[in-house]
């Protein structure tokens, strides 16, 4: 990183009060924020580096916002923006108008998602991503004379963003309280129990299963599920060998469409190209956006078969009522094809696939020099940890021992940034490193933690 020129205190002192003042900020604490002023400005970054106005340089263990998976600074990047900016900065796809970024950038996807999922809308984020999900799986039903197929079934912790409908399919209780509520025809499954998916009507979850649910609700009232390959937000977990080629049995068995979340998992995050890629199955649906291009511009998409596109097509002789001045953005195609580009030729996919064990291995560590560590995972460059109060008998801390923040907390004195994810008493660290990231930045982040830890337990035990 270049040699930063500190910011003098006068100044800092001032940007941190004009932000307290003026920026209203995303899925932060309202009251933490106008008490203390923004926790970091961060003015550049290289890598798995960040560096805030302090001349401070953190390790960025969560990719910024899961998404930066090429790593900061790359110039490459910038230089593809200017160069599309300078050409043909904007122009709408809607009205069947086109242009060059938006048609390879198409092109590149359907080479790269599974099976005959080839067709592909563009949207601005993740949540947008989402929201057209649920109306094209909506339409396509309504299309087919089967207008009453609208509820979506995703699972519980999932999470699919913040609009009205992306946060009714998120089982985050929190985000739902500003839309307010929940919208109706969102329902939430017991996640990640196969033998419930398989028709097991012993276990004692079955009423609360996918297959439970559609028993009870009835198939033709149901136009989709939605999952995460493997959930983020809430807290990283990663589903058992046949959970997913359960449940798209269960959709073709019930006549429902598969909608996969890509968003954190999409674009080599989980060691594959996407998230399902680590099980073979290939979902009707896939929503995209963070990986496609590592952060540096906003764009996120959709992809659908083309047996879906052909059945929206031959059935509705009308326009598709959806689009987004921003659907299909020339600049950030752009960005997105060199950024897949960079993906590729430095065979980061592969190397996250490697690094699984060698974060696997840190865990392991941890684990064993730490009581209180219990329930590692790993997929790829997607991570977890839990803080157990008594790891033996599997009891979590009391809930309002919230000990996931104070580990961050410690984590942040060690120029560490990772997230917390608490709920009840499960305490969670979650990680997503830029995919970048080397065998000796894990060393260096596990070793982190190691003194993290000890500092934590000095405070609670
Ligand atoms: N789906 C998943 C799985 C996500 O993790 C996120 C964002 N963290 C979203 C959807 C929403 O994306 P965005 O914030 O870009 O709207």
């Amino acid at each position: 990183m270049n040699q930063l020129k500190v910011m003098d205190e006068k100044e800092i002192k001032r940007l941190e009060e004009l932000d307290k003042k003026y920026f209203l900020h995303p899925t932060s604490s309202l009251k933490q924020h106008q008490e203390k002023g923004p926790k970091f400005i961060f003015t550049e970054g290289n890598g798995v580096y960040l560096k805030d106005v302090h001349g401070d340089q953190y390790i960025d263990a969560l990719a910024s916002l899961w998404n930066v998976n090429i790593g900061h600074g790359r110039k490459e990047l910038g230089e593809v923006a200017s160069q599309q900016m300078g050409k043909l900065a904007y122009s709408s796809a809607f009205n069947n108008l086109s242009h060059e970024p938006v048609i390879r950038l198409s092109e590149k996807l359907a080479s790269l998602t599974p099976g005959d999922l080839n067709v592909f809308f563009y949207t601005s984020g993740g949540s947008e991503s989402n929201d057209t999900a649920f109306k094209l799986v909506r339409h396509y039903w309504k299309l087919k004379g089967l207008p009453e197929k609208k509820k979506i079934i995703g699972l519980e912790r999932g999470y699919h963003g913040v609009t009205v409908a992306a946060s009714s399919a998120t089982a985050i209780r929190q985000f739902q309280e500003m839309a307010p509520g929940k919208a109706p025809d969102f329902l939430h499954a017991v996640p990640h129990k196969t033998n419930c998916e398989l028709g097991d009507k012993n276990d004692p979850d079955y009423a609360r299963s996918l297959r439970g649910i559609i028993e009870r609700e009835g198939a033709e009232t149901i136009a989709a599920v939605i999952m995460e390959p493997v959930q983020g937000a809430g807290g990283i977990h990663i589903a058992p060998e046949g959970y997913f080629e359960a449940v798209r049995q269960l959709c073709d068995e019930y006549g429902i469409l598969m909608i996969a979340d890509e968003v954190i998992c999409g674009f080599g995050r989980t060691g594959q190209m996407f998230g399902v890629d680590n099980w073979n199955v290939v979902p009707d649906v896939m929503s995209m956006a963070k990986g496609i291009t590592s952060g540096y511009i906003q764009l996120g998409a959709v992809g659908i078969t083309e047996r879906l596109r052909d059945d929206l097509a031959n059935v509705s002789n009308d326009v598709l009522f959806h689009g987004f001045t921003y659907s299909g953005h020339p600049t950030a195609c752009a960005v997105a094809l060199k950024n897949i580009d960079i993906l590729e030729k430095e065979n980061l996919v592969e190397h996250t696939k490697q690094m699984e064990s060698v974060l696997a291995k840190g865990f392991n560590y941890l684990e064993e020099k730490h009581s209180i560590v219990a329930k590692s995972r790993a997929k790829g460059l997607l991570g977890a940890f839990e803080l157990l109060a008594d790891r033996e008998n599997g009891i979590q801390f009391s809930p309002d021992k919230t000990v996931a923040p104070l580990l961050v907390e410690q984590c942040f004195k060690r120029k560490l940034i990772v997230r917390p994810v608490t709920y009840g008493g499960t305490n969670i660290i979650a990680m997503s490193p830029p995919l970048v990231m080397t065998k000796e930045e894990i060393e260096t982040m596990i070793a982190i933690f190691d003194e993290a830890i000890k500092a934590v337990k000095k405070t609670i035990l």
